[in-house]
């Protein structure tokens, strides 16, 4: 791939914005730091970045983004240490599934230093945006999508490749209650699941209000084909703890492979529990919570980390989770989450130095 070896251009803004923000009270990304960082994709290349003070972008109506929804995202974050330091968490990974995610909706790739120097300038120019309150986090929100014009549905000749940087509370405010969905689906074989695509997530927000009315926080997808067996949440990873066993589903062209997920499976064997990776039916999950040797389930994913699901409903009826003093998820969470904030060891190479 051909790459400027130009420097970022850095426009700064005048003030900063970050005196208005109550660093105590943050919502998930919805505050966001003074700048960020556009790319664009014209004749066949990717122009050298600019960072920018952040600001609305201007579009024509017939960009096809609007039209056909050529559009991909990651999810990441950036933690700062008790020395200042600020630590990123395997972005070589979110890197490789960025230029999955944009193969797959015919986007071209980016260049590996766009988006690793990228996230480096930017984070770095606005560090003082990074919370150091115990749950909250720097979120990090690299995108791109075709900006490019024209009504033929086929791939746009221009893209813009962008970076947000949300200062954020947690995700989750206590525990969660979901729904095992038996009605709609998330993604299909031969699909786009596996991608981080937008429409992934604009399918799921009408299934997801009606599990809302109903009471419940989330839905946990099943397979597209005869619903018997879980899949994963809206962003989230799915873990299902039986007896002393944790299980959690094969990755495919139908979910999505997760950061989290390969961490936790990891953190969890070092740990010397029982892991499996393979198919859990609804059944075998209903069944275990009606003997009782279902005790745990949990998501995982970078905005919610490791999120313990208290009750889920499935044929209306509900199944609550026991309280656990020994529960895997809080001793995964604390693994996990020292590692990122650079409060233990790192074995596994994880961290990377911003
Ligand atoms: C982002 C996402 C996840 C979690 O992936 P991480 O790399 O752990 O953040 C899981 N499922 C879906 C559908 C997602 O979009």
């Amino acid at each position: 791939m051909e790459t400027t070896t130009k420097p970022f251009s850095i426009e700064k803004v005048k003030t900063s914005k970050i005196d208005q923000v109550d660093f105590d009270n943050l919502n998930f990304g919805s505050v966001f730091t003074d700048h960020m960082l556009v790319c664009d994709y014209k004749n066949g290349v990717w122009e050298t970045p600019k960072i920018m003070p952040y600001q609305a972008i201007s579009l024509e109506p017939s960009a096809k983004i609007f039209h056909y929804g050529q559009s991909i995202f990651e999810g990441m974050k950036a933690y700062k240490d008790g020395n200042g330091d600020v630590w990123m968490f395997r972005p070589m990974d979110n890197f490789k599934r960025f230029n999955i995610s944009a193969n797959r909706m015919a986007i071209p790739e980016l260049p590996e230093n766009f988006f690793i120097e990228g996230l480096r300038t930017l984070i770095t120019l606005d560090k003082k945006w990074i919370p150091q309150k115990e749950g909250s986090s720097l979120y990090i929100r690299p995108f791109m999508f075709a900006s490019g014009k024209g009504f033929h549905a086929s791939p746009a000749d221009e893209y813009k490749f962008i970076i947000c940087l949300a200062p954020s509370g947690a995700y989750f405010s206590g525990k969660v209650k979901v729904l095992i969905e038996e009605t709609y689906s998330r993604a299909a074989n031969g699909g786009v699941g596996y991608a981080k695509a937008g429409g992934n997530y604009a399918g799921q927000f009408y299934p997801t209000q009606l599990a809302v009315k109903k009471g419940y926080n989330q839905v946990i997808w099943t397979d597209d084909n005869t619903h018997e067996y879980i899949e994963e949440a809206g962003a989230m990873n799915i873990f299902v703890r039986i007896n002393d066993t944790l299980i959690t589903g094969p990755t495919s062209d139908r979910i999505l492979d997760g950061i989290t997920r390969k961490s936790i499976l990891k953190i969890a064997e070092d740990e010397g529990i029982t892991t499996e990776v393979r198919k859990i039916s609804v059944s075998e999950v209903v069944a275990a919570a009606k003997d009782g040797s279902l005790k745990e389930m949990f998501g995982a994913g970078t905005a919610a980390v490791v999120s313990p699901i208290a009750a889920f409903g499935y044929k209306e009826t509900d199944y609550d989770l026991p309280e656990l003093s020994d529960s895997y998820a809080e001793r995964l969470k604390k693994r996990i989450t020292d590692i990122q904030f650079n409060r233990t060891e790192d074995p596994f190479g994880w961290r990377f130095k911003v």
